[in-house]
């Protein structure tokens, strides 16, 4: 079991797709163990983004992110990680294929629907970038729906 971090992203907010990249998360079988909107601000961003803050692009992205609030999930599942990236496709969105989610409601390569860990060891980072550790649970699902 591993648990990863997805954030959805402001074109996903905007373009009301929330309610259904969540439901393909769920119907994959991923346990939600966490949930949180927040507005990201520039020190939050600068530190999630250290890898590309001196591209030329990264101020682009600033705003990007900062455009409407943004929605933290851990979900948790067997080999979460690379499942979770493998629902999403690749970060080009005009490259990723119809069925991924950036495939089918992504814009380009910054307008990507969401982010998602790329390994159990930026999660677990990650996580805890996002997340106060009271706001992750550890439940069983004892009660369902209707099938
Ligand atoms: P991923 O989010 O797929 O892990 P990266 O870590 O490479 O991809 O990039 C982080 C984010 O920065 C991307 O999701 C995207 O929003 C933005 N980004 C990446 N490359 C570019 C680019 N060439 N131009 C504009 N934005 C970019």
């Amino acid at each position: 079991m591993e648990t990863t971090l997805i954030l959805l992203k402001p074109d996903c907010i905007a373009g009301r797709k929330a309610g259904e990249v969540l439901k393909r998360f769920e119907e994959a079988g991923f346990q939600i163990r966490g949930c949180r909107m927040f507005r990201a601000d520039p020190a939050l961003l600068r530190e999630h983004y250290a890898h590309i803050a001196d591209k030329p692009f990264f101020p682009e992205v600033e705003k990007f992110m900062q455009s409407t609030p943004v929605i933290a999930l851990a979900l948790a599942g067997d080999n979460a990680v690379a499942r979770v990236r493998d629902l999403i496709g690749p970060t080009d969105s005009r490259k990723a294929d119809k069925g991924t989610v950036r495939g089918d409601f992504g814009v380009d390569v910054m307008i990507n629907i969401v982010h998602a860990s790329d390994s159990n060891e930026n999660a677990q980072i990650e996580l805890g970038r996002f997340f106060q550790p009271g706001e992750i649970f550890d439940y069983e699902m004892r009660y369902h729906t209707r099938d």
